[in-house]
């Protein structure tokens, strides 16, 4: 696919010792978002343009928010190249929690044996240090390039994913034709990124005293009643899906019970409103406005089939009430489903690299959750495929961890990614 020449050059200009010290370097900086303890992405971010710039690439810095900014590291190709390729990786962490949980400092990078510990050394601080040192060595090995690559160091990934989306709004995705989404996927292919709807649900009943329950409306059979239903959807899309070879089974997850949502609760007290918060996680095949429909009609089935049931009972008892519990769905946010051909050029381009890098089959998968890449290819059918460094399960964790070997494998692959997908002219 490249000629060995220009593969040995690539990877003779490539450091290991750099990929470590500019992800440990990143990972000293603290870039959880909180603007109470006065840290964001700011620090990360102006770093890796003034690195960028050290290294001789073209950067621009926009805010995508304040005090939020996105970098983007240009290398450009030879004239008359028709694709861009782009890496993608974020500055922002989450939060380390309480530090003291820590083996070693959240923010120190300590290195022990082959692995660097700290918030971000996986996800995915260190697949940015990659991304970057891919590129400056593909810029020191002065190989021509038949298109251009774009780094895209980008804000808050794990929160809104604004970044992203700014970048999109500000036309810079329109020239992209494909990415890489730098991400801990422990060396995988994957091709495919769940898709997310999150819900809530808003039972609203009326607040009495414990032992008078008849002279109020208690909101919990009508949780009952959407917990039940979201068993039942769940069993359906599994039923007629089946289970996804790479993002497994569909899920519709209850994941916050609330009753009373806000205030006290207590236990003589029938509380007046109940809250079911609801992430459905999604795969190819499943439509999200189909799922949205049976949401609401969930809400409203449950809002009758409840107040049907009260009514006869209060009937056989004598009492007169409104039966009813007002029931209501919110959708508070819808991510598409991503799937990429595996025939697709930036695939086809990352299991080469992969092979020529480690002498293996590469072996594909699936992404669990949404990344930046969900936005890109969902928002501009841009074809993005995630890869990266790190264990799938360390990221958020407490002595997070990522092994230095990989992570320079991972650097290797990167670069011979964009050789691939830029080494020669494309008809
Ligand atoms: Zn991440």
């Amino acid at each position: 696919m490249v000629p060995p020449d220009l593969v040995d050059k690539v990877l003779g200009a490539l450091d290991p010792a750099g990929v470590v010290d500019l992800a440990a370097a990143l990972v000293r900086i603290n870039s959880v978002f909180d603007p109470e303890a006065g840290t964001s992405e700011q620090e990360a971010a102006e770093f890796v343009a003034r690195w960028a710039e050290r290294q001789g690439f073209a950067v621009a810095v926009e805010e995508a928010a304040p005090r939020r900014p996105n970098v983007l590291v240009t290398l450009a190709g030879s004239p008359g190249g028709d694709r861009t390729l782009m890496f993608e990786g974020h500055t922002d962490v989450v939060t380390p929690g309480d530090p003291a949980a820590w083996t070693h400092p959240p923010f120190s990078a300590a290195i022990v044996g082959r692995r660097m510990f700290g918030r971000g050394t996986n996800d995915t601080k260190g697949n940015l240090a990659a991304m970057l040192c891919a590129m400056a060595a593909i810029r020191r090995a002065g190989v021509p390039l038949h298109g251009d690559i774009l780094g895209g160091v980008l804000c808050d990934e794990e929160g809104a994913m604004t970044g992203v989306q700014d970048f999109i709004r500000r036309g810079h995705a329109d020239r992209v034709s494909a990415a890489v989404i730098c991400e801990p996927q422990d060396g995988l292919l994957c091709t495919s990124q769940k898709g997310a709807v999150r819900a809530r649900f808003t039972v609203t009943g009326r607040m009495c005293h414990g032992a008078m329950p008849l002279s109020g409306l208690n909101p919990a059979p009508a949780v009952a009643e959407i917990l039940r239903g979201l068993e039942e959807l769940e069993e359906e899309a599994c039923r007629t899906l089946g289970r996804d070879p790479d993002l497994n089974w569909p899920s519709f997850t209850p994941t916050v019970i609330q009753a009373p949502p806000e205030g006290p609760a207590q236990l003589n007290v029938v509380p007046g409103r109940a809250v079911v918060l609801v992430d459905v996680r999604t795969i190819p095949r499943q439509s999200h406005p189909a799922i949205v429909e049976r949401l609401r009609r969930l809400a409203e089935e449950t809002r009758r089939r409840v107040g049907q049931a009260t009514r006869e009972r209060d009937r056989r008892r004598g009492v007169t009430r409104d039966p009813e519990p007002g029931v209501a769905v919110e959708i508070l946010s819808d991510r598409p489903c991503t799937q990429t051909d595996r025939g697709d050029p930036v695939v086809r381009a990352a299991a080469w690299a992969t092979r020529a890098v480690t002498g293996r089959e590469p072996a594909y998968g699936g992404v669990p959750g949404a990344t930046d890449g969900t936005f890109l290819a969902a928002w501009k059918g841009i074809p993005i495929v995630t890869l990266g460094a790190g264990d799938r399960e360390v990221p958020h964790q407490v002595d997070e961890w990522v092994d230095l070997d990989q992570l320079v494998e991972t650097a290797r692959i990167y670069a011979l990614t964009a050789l691939a997908y830029l080494g020669s002219p494309q008809p």
